[in-house]
């Protein structure tokens, strides 16, 4: 069992006295909190966290995540604190730990394969510390050595995700040795009958493997020598899982697996060209195998690996595969990110196209004038992923959304109806609000209700594109059926008035040229822009009245009318008799209003209201008295604005209340404007009452801001 002082015997190396202390005082934190509990192997359970620590000391970490590995499972496990923590430990510690803390509480259940890419990069987006990710690989590591006091479900579901999950992120940081282990690991309780052969087969032959990659070795050294190329020659079992995968990839059994030592050349300049010379060397001793050739200095890995590969047909004529390397390249290549605080400058960083080492790189290049690294390492708060956010849903499986999604969001990425009739979400079996914003690793439930609907305010809180397509389509359709029922309404009335029949006119060739002339498809398509208050009634109905008959029946029913009409249209002058009257068009008196009668030449009376601009221009010598004559009841248009929030249905709603008074409309227009919709009307109303008792009810609808009668300027 590894002891404290073991610890404390590695980290003095290159630890200061007063963290050394601090490390003791989190072992003895850790021993009393755990004190009592055992693993399942039966030991402490205090030799967990030791364990951690022990492999994070071996990596070379500083002390608050070795700390942190002390205490990894403490929030967790026992009856601690992040407070409590934070005052012993302080803020970074509290920090790490709570993250860790965090992320041991998601476990990776989806079977299918694509969604391991996902699950990773939610522990990415986690890991909002790199050293998070790299105390829980640690602990993953001891979990793995440990795992056979598990029952045989639990192993093979945590060897899974160990291969799926962990093993690959360690790789992406470039931690080589902590990939193969975790592989090696998993690879035992995966496949055990492979692993029990291959791991056989690699020992039995080992015997003469050894004499043979001493023999590679030496000639090779003896080569560099002569050119006075100082380097190490390494000859090394491919670890057992790559064995494993090349064999199944390839479809090849075991014999056939040449490589299986892998040889490795390791200079002690660190000048790339170095490597070349090297390379050179070794092609000129053996015959290279064409196509064979990688040169990973020129083009590094994503992970920022960098190496040259090559195979050759080797003194026995068998292959033999080759990487060089300088030191620099080769401590990258084993401990990946772990390894960059000791190499301050920075410069083992090269141009990749994956983004996570990008970003890490990008981190990593602003710390690189820090010396300390301590200092290097603090500084390292790392967001990997801060444009996505990751979710599970209640199958297990992850799904990625951009930064400040809802559960909206949510339920339209299910399906549209999921979306549609979305009216509440659980998060981990909490209700939330839907304006609440998904947090990586939340588990995400949607709750629906058939018949329910999406709501104009929603798009305040969506952010998918999807979301916002499908919520927008299902307005939309919702208004162009509203629409449509206004946009009928309003063409029959005017056509009426005109005595025509507006169903008849459909199929006229009239109509199509209307269609033409508005670029519509269809006749509802025209109706509905009549109910949105884009093209007048009215519009529609002239090309109608224009048309040879209808126009002269029109002027022949409108001429007596007029001139019957024209003395009594409700208004008596006092002393003038028998004289055209017309309303002015820039007040449109009705009855109620202060009105006064303007005399102009040949034209009649024009009738304004008292205060009407107009009038207070005109030639004060030709205004008359006059007075409404109320004996008879006519309907006066009159001119309307209400101003409203922008919701879907406005205009439809305002008319349906004007209507509900009898009251004819004969044009509706609505514009809207920053979220505020205006809408015109011309109504024709009896007298002022009515309209007062109009706007009165209008007023009553909980989106109108304000109603009220427009005269020209
Ligand atoms: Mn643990």
């Amino acid at each position: 069992m590894l002891r404290i002082t073991d610890i404390l015997d590695k980290a003095q190396i290159y630890l200061p006295p007063d963290e050394l202390e601090m490390i003791e005082k989190a072992y003895i934190y850790s021993a009393t909190v755990h004190q009592g509990q055992v693993r399942l192997s039966g030991e402490p359970y205090l030799t967990h966290p030791m364990e951690v620590a022990g492999i994070l000391t071996d990596m070379k970490m500083d002390s608050a995540t070795i700390i942190s590995g002390l205490l990894h499972d403490t929030i967790e496990d026992t009856l601690t604190t992040r407070e409590q923590i934070e005052q012993e430990f302080g803020k970074d510690v509290a920090f790490l730990v709570h993250g860790l803390t965090k992320l041991s509480r998601i476990s990776f259940a989806s079977q299918e394969e694509r969604q391991a890419e996902n699950f990773r990069k939610m522990i990415l987006a986690m890991s909002s510390d790199i050293r998070i990710l790299l105390v829980r690989l640690a602990d993953r590591i001891h979990n793995m050595r440990t795992l056979q006091y598990q029952t045989p479900e639990r192993r093979l579901y945590i060897a899974r995700e160990t291969l799926d999950v962990y093993a690959p992120l360690a790789n992406r940081l470039g931690i080589n040795w902590m990939k193969m282990d975790l592989e090696d690991l998993a690879f035992q309780y995966i496949s055990p009958n492979a692993y029990k052969e291959i791991s056989t087969r690699v020992a039995k032959s080992n015997e003469s493997r050894n004499r043979y990659t001493e023999e590679v070795k030496a000639l090779i050294a003896r080569e560099l020598e002569k050119l006075s190329i100082a380097g190490e020659v390494e000859g090394r079992a491919k670890h057992l899982y790559g064995i494993y995968k090349k064999m199944h990839e390839q479809r090849i059994n075991f014999d056939e697996v040449y490589d299986v030592i892998a040889f490795r050349i390791i200079l002690d300049s660190d000048k790339e060209k170095s490597c070349y010379e090297a390379l050179s060397i070794v092609h000129a001793l053996w015959k290279p195998i064409p196509g064979r050739f990688k040169d990973y200095i020129a083009m590094p890995k994503a992970n920022n690996y960098r190496s040259l590969h090559t195979a050759v047909i080797g003194p026995y004529g068998e292959r033999v595969e080759i990487q060089i390397r300088t030191r620099e390249m080769h401590e990258w290549a084993e401990k990946g990110i772990a390894a960059h605080w000791r190499y301050k400058e920075g410069k083992a960083f090269h141009d990749s196209e994956d983004n996570q080492i990008k970003k890490l790189r990008e981190a990593l290049e602003i710390q690189q004038d820090i010396k300390n690294p301590k200092e290097f390492m603090s500084n390292l708060k790392l967001a990997l992923f801060p444009e996505e956010v990751y979710v599970f849903t209640p199958r297990g499986d992850v799904k990625s959304f951009p930064k400040g999604a809802t559960p909206i969001d949510f339920a339209y990425s299910i399906h549209t109806d999921v979306g549609n009739s979305c009216i509440g979400a659980r998060v981990n079996r909490n209700i939330v609000p839907l304006r609440y914003q998904l947090q990586n690793g939340d588990q995400v439930e949607i709750i629906t209700q058939s018949g329910h609907h999406p709501s104009k305010d929603w798009l305040k809180y969506v952010v998918t594109s999807r979301a916002i397509s499908k919520i927008r389509n299902w307005i939309n359709a919702e208004e162009k059926s509203s629409s449509l029922l206004l946009g009928r309404d309003l063409l029959d009335k005017e056509f009426k008035r005109n005595h025509l029949k507006f169903s008849s006119c459909i199929k006229s060739d009239e109509i199509k040229k209307i269609l033409e002339e508005y670029t519509l498809l269809t006749v509802d398509d025209l109706i509905s822009q009549v109910g949105y208050g884009r093209i007048s009634a009215r519009q529609v109905a002239n090309h109608f009245i224009a048309e040879g008959e209808a126009r002269e029946e029109e002027k022949k029913a409108e001429k007596p009318k007029k001139k019957s009409a024209t003395p009594s249209l409700g208004i008596s002058l006092t002393g003038i008799d028998d004289v055209m009257v017309k309303f002015a068009k820039c007040c449109n008196p009705i009855p109620g209003d202060e009105i006064a009668g303007y005399i102009s030449r040949g034209r009649g009376i024009t009738v304004h209201t008292q205060n009407c601009v107009h009038l207070k221009k005109l030639d004060p010598e030709r205004i008359v008295d006059v007075n409404w004559d109320l004996r008879q009841k006519h309907a006066y248009p009159v001119h309307i604005k209400v101003v409203c929030d922008d919701r879907k249905g406005v205009l439809t709603e305002v008319s349906s209340v004007i209507s509900s008074f009898d009251v004819n409309i004969s044009f509706a227009q609505v514009e809207t404007t920053d979220m505020i919709a205006t809408c015109l009307f011309v109504i024709d109303v009896y007298d002022l009452q009515q309209l007062q008792s109009i706007f009165s009810a209008i007023r009553q609808l909980k989106m109108v801001r304000i109603v009220e009668r427009i005269r020209k300027a």
